[in-house]
């Protein structure tokens, strides 16, 4: 006579926002093929207001309708540096200040924006600093100094982005090692390509779109239309795959504007962020298969708004610190698995939430 043995185990399980549960509540989400996500370094909530308050027109920030908030701490400080920030949302690990994606003992953690590449999708950056500077290397590279610029580009060529458009030319052709890394990123089929200008989004391959021989420069100093044109670019390119894709936009110098203790600086980089946003957001509402996400790495120069005049577009804005400051960070969502973003959370959620509603493995 047969036994029947009953095994009984304790499940946690994954949820379809990605978080551990002991319940079953698990019902089949919207699944996005596509993930963008905006990163506005240093962006707090004031420098958000900031830039309602003062713009003409609403911006298109506020067309989402899904918000929530990250913790923004890191494993070595409460106040993070973009090196740990960066770190925390491309791989879900919170590591000390200054890592690029290794964690706290230096072992390298695996990105995004790398499980992408291993399932299959299209893959992109966009950025208006170097590429080689912490938000993005936190994607693609692992050093334990996010000063290791030419490192960081040297990383580049163990990836198979599809595309990536910033400045920082000169940490690929102009090293101390006298290697050449243009050379190598065209010995791996890649395109290298002076100006967004000349990308031809229709394009088919690999391609490298230098935008500066360092960084990018500010927009009061004549960046124009690079960030949004860019990242218009980067969509459609990116779009050709069938499978998906996963592309990383970066507003970085939203944070210069903040160490300057520049609100202008603040402003004009916000807006422009914003355009970039717009871009995302107007793409995806056609495609209905792309989960937009607009968040921060953290707040940049403790800015407050002390007084203002919302029909006169007048702020009195005023920082408490040159630095970073410790405050949690927005979190805007728009398409499928938008749901999951709401509520407050910490930074390392967000890697999990893309990676749950991407289905990367
Ligand atoms: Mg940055
Ligand atoms: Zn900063």
């Amino acid at each position: 006579m047969k036994k029947i043995y009953t095994i009984v185990a304790l499940l946690i399980l994954i949820n379809a926002c990605g978080i551990e549960t002991e319940s079953k509540e698990n019902k089949d989400l919207n699944k996005p093929k596509n993930v963008i996500l905006l990163i506005g370094d240093g962006m707090g909530v004031t420098q958000i207001y900031a830039a309602m308050s003062l713009a003409q027109e609403k911006l298109n920030i506020e067309r989402f309708k899904i918000v929530g908030f990250h913790k923004t701490y890191s494993a070595s400080n409460y106040v993070t540096d973009s090196g740990a920030g960066g770190t925390a949302l491309a791989t879900g690990i919170k590591t000390k200040n200054k890592h690029i994606s290794v964690d706290s003992l230096g072992v390298k953690l695996k990105t995004i924006l790398e499980y992408a590449e291993d399932n299959n999708l299209a893959t992109g950056m966009v950025t208006t600093s170097a590429i080689t500077h912490a938000t993005p290397a936190s994607f693609i590279a692992h050093e334990n100094s996010r000063y290791n610029y030419e490192n960081i580009a040297k990383d580049f060529l163990d990836t198979d982005i599809d595309i990536f458009i910033g400045g920082g030319k000169d940490n690929f052709e102009k090293r101390k090692d006298k290697l050449n890394l243009l050379d190598s990123l065209k010995a791996k089929n890649y395109t290298v390509i002076d100006g967004y200008e000349n990308f031809k989004p229709e394009s088919k391959g690999k391609f490298a779109v230098f935008t500066a021989p360092k960084h990018n420069p500010k927009m009061s100093e004549g960046r124009g239309d690079m960030l949004p044109v860019s990242t218009e670019k980067a969509i459609a390119f990116l779009n050709q795959n069938e499978k998906g894709f996963f592309l990383m936009i970066e507003g970085s110098q939203i944070d210069w504007g903040g160490h300057d203790n520049d609100i202008d600086y603040v402003n004009s980089e916000l807006i422009d962020f914003d355009k970039a946003i717009a871009k995302a957001l107007d793409f995806a509402q056609k495609d209905g298969e792309t989960l937009v996400i607009v968040t921060a790495d953290h707040e940049t120069g403790g800015l407050s708004l002390v007084d203002g005049d919302i029909g006169g577009k007048q702020i009195e804005a005023k920082f408490s610190t040159t630095d970073h400051s410790g405050v949690m960070v927005p979190v805007f969502a728009f398409g499928p698995g938008a749901e999951c973003f709401g509520g407050i959370y910490q930074n390392t959620d967000v890697f999990h939430k893309m990676i749950s509603a991407l289905n990367l493995k």
